[in-house]
C-alpha cells in the first residue's frame, strides 16, 4: 500500500492533520497503537475529564442547594458507576465520530503500533501478531505524551492505588483521602472532580504557587477559589518517599528549603507532575531522528525532523502540551505537504483550565512582560461588576488585560472566572489581529453578558471603566 502520508498516532494532532490533508486531496493512513483513534485527548485526557468536571459540579452545586434561587432540593444521591457511564459514553461518541470521519475523509486508519523502517517505510504490527508495511512519501509522527514520573522516588504507577490522570479517571468509589502530586492543570482539575464527589483532597507543589505558568495574580486568585472549595495545598512542599501501604499508601513530604517531613496516608495518589513526549517503539534512533535535551523530538520552522520527509507535530515537539495546539500544528503540516503555506501563530494559544471558576489565558503573563522589559499598562475588572454575574450569583473572578504602554496593542489577557474558557476567545481575535485596547473596547457588546467586563477592562486601559 502507498500513500502521500502515514500519520502515526491518532489524537488531536494525528486525526486533525490526516482530515485536513485527505480535505487538500493527498492519500492517507493513520497508524493507531491504542484500541481506539482519538488519542489520550478523546480517550482518556480532554473529553473524558470534561464529562466528570461537569458531572461532579453539578452534584456540588446540587449538595449546596439552590435555596437563594428559591428552589429547595431534597438532598442529592450519588451514583459513581453511573457517572462513570455517562462518562464512557461520552469517550465512545467522540472515537467513533473520528471513526466517521475517517471514512467520510477516505482515510486507511489501522489499529497497530507503528514503527518506522526508514523515510518512506512504516511498519505496522497489528492487533493480531500480523506485519504489513506502508509506503509513504511522507509521515507525520503524532504520538503525544505519557504521565511523567516524581524523578527520584521509586514508586511505580499501577493505576490503581498510584495514578496518573488515566486511573484518576477511572475510581470505582470515592476515595476518603486523595494526595495529589503537582498543582498544575491535571491535579487542580482532576483533585477538584474528587473534592466535589466527596474525598479530602491534598495537592502537594514543589512550587510556591499553583498553576505555575499563569499569571501570578490569576495564580493566587484561583488557589483561594480552590481552598473554598476544601482543597488543601501544601506549596513549596516536595514528596521524600511514596510507600504501598495496605491498601492505600503513605505519602511522605517536607518543605523545599527543609525542615519536618510530614508523613499522610491516603487511598490514592495521583502523580501529575507533567507529561513527557511518547516515542517508544517508533524506530527513531534507527531511523536517525534526532531529538532535543528534553527527549522532544527535534524540528524546523516547518515541523521537519533531520530526516527528509518525516516531521513530527503535538506533544513530541516542544511548546504547550495543548490539544488545540496540537491540532493547529497538524492543519499547518497538511497545508505545508499540500503544497500551501502552513503556520501557526503560537502568541495567541489560549490556555484553560475546567475548573469552577474557570480560569483562562492568553498571551503574555505580567511577570513575563517585566522580564522582558515592555512597558505596559493593566486593566482589571472584577466579575462582582457586572451585572449578569450577579443575576446568575457567578460573581467570583475578574479579567486582567495587559496591553503595550506605547502602541496600546494587547499582549495578554487573563481571565478566572464562569465561562472564561469561551470567553478568552474574545481576546484571541482580537490579538490575531494586533489589536488595541481601545478597538476592544469600543466594540459594542451584548448586555447584559459576562463579555462586559472584558470591555470594562479595556476601558480601564485606554480610558475609564462605567461600572467601577
Ligand atoms: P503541569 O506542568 O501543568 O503541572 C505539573 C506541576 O507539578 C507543576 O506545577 C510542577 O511544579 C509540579 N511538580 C513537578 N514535579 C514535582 C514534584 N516532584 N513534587 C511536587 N510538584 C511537582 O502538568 P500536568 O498537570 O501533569 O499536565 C500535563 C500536561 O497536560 C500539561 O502540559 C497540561 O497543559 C496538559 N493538560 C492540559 C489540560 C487543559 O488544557 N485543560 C488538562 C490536562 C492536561
Amino acid at each position: 500500500m502507498s500513500y502521500d502520508v502515514v500519520i502515526i498516532g491518532s489524537g488531536p494532532g494525528g486525526y486533525v492533520c490526516a482530515i485536513k490533508a485527505a480535505q487538500l486531496g493527498l492519500k492517507i493512513a493513520v497508524v493507531e497503537k491504542s484500541k481506539n483513534f482519538g488519542g489520550t485527548c478523546l480517550n482518556v485526557g480532554c473529553i473524558p475529564s470534561k464529562a466528570l468536571l461537569h458531572a461532579s459540579e453539578v452534584y456540588a452545586e446540587a449538595c449546596r442547594g439552590f435555596d437563594a434561587l428559591g428552589i429547595t432540593l431534597s438532598k442529592p444521591e450519588l451514583k459513581i458507576s453511573e457517572m462513570m457511564q455517562h462518562k464512557q459514553s461520552m469517550i465512545a461518541a467522540n472515537t467513533k465520530g473520528v471513526n466517521f470521519l475517517f471514512k467520510n475523509n477516505k482515510i486507511d486508519s489501522f489499529l497497530g503500533s507503528g514503527k518506522i523502517l526508514e523515510s518512506g517505510k512504516v511498519e505496522v504490527l497489528a492487533k493480531d501478531g500480523k506485519k504489513f508495511l506502508l509506503e509513504t512519501k511522507n509521515i507525520v509522527i503524532a504520538t503525544g505524551a505519557a504521565a511523567a514520573n516524581i524523578p527520584g522516588i521509586n514508586i511505580v504507577i499501577d493505576e490503581n492505588v498510584v495514578v496518573s490522570s488515566t486511573g484518576a479517571l477511572s475510581f470505582e468509589k470515592v476515595p476518603n483521602t486523595m494526595v495529589v502530586i503537582g498543582a498544575g492543570v491535571i491535579g487542580s482539575e482532576l483533585g477538584l472532580v474528587w473534592r466535589r464527589l466527596g474525598a479530602k483532597v491534598i495537592i502537594i507543589e514543589f512550587l510556591d504557587k499553583v498553576l505555575s505558568t499563569m499569571d501570578v495574580e490569576l495564580s493566587r486568585k484561583f488557589q483561594k477559589f480552590m481552598e473554598n472549595q476544601g482543597i488543601i495545598y501544601k506549596l513549596g512542599t516536595k514528596v521524600t518517599e511514596i510507600v504501598k501501604s495496605g491498601a492505600g499508601a503513605i505519602v511522605s513530604f517536607e518543605p523545599v528549603t527543609g525542615g519536618k517531613t510530614e508523613q499522610v496516608a491516603t487511598d490514592v495518589v495521583l502523580i501529575a507532575v507533567g507529561r513527557r513526549p511518547f516515542i517508544e517503539g517508533l524506530g527513531l534512533q534507527a531511523a536517525g531522528v534526532v531529538l532535543d535535551k528534553h527527549g522532544r523530538i527535534s524540528i524546523d520552522r516547518r515541523w521537519h525532523t533531520n530526516i527528509s520527509g518525516i516531521y513530527a507535530i503535538g506533544d513530541v515537539v516542544g511548546g504547550t502540551m495543548l490539544a488545540h495546539k496540537a491540532e493547529e500544528e497538524g492543519i499547518a503540516v497538511a497545508e505545508i505537504l499540500a503544497g500551501q503555506a502552513g503556520h501557526v501563530n503560537f502568541d495567541v494559544i489560549p490556555s484553560v483550565v475546567y475548573t469552577q471558576p474557570e480560569v483562562a489565558s492568553i498571551g503574555k503573563t505580567e511577570e513575563e512582560l517585566k522580564a522582558d522589559g515592555v512597558t505596559y499598562k493593566v486593566g482589571k475588572c472584577s466579575f462582582t461588576a457586572n451585572s449578569r454575574a450577579r443575576a446568575m450569583r457567578r460573581t467570583d473572578g475578574f479579567v486582567k488585560i495587559l496591553a503595550c504602554a506605547k502602541t496600546d496593542r494587547v499582549l495578554g489577557g487573563h481571565i478566572v472566572g464562569f465561562g472564561a474558557s469561551e470567553m478568552i476567545h474574545e481576546l484571541a481575535v482580537l490579538m490575531a489581529f494586533s489589536g488595541s485596547s481601545e478597538d476592544l473596547g469600543r466594540l459594542c457588546h451584548a448586555h447584559p453578558t459576562m463579555s462586559e467586563t472584558i470591555r470594562e477592562s479595556a476601558f480601564a486601559i485606554f480610558s475609564k471603566p462605567i461600572h467601577i
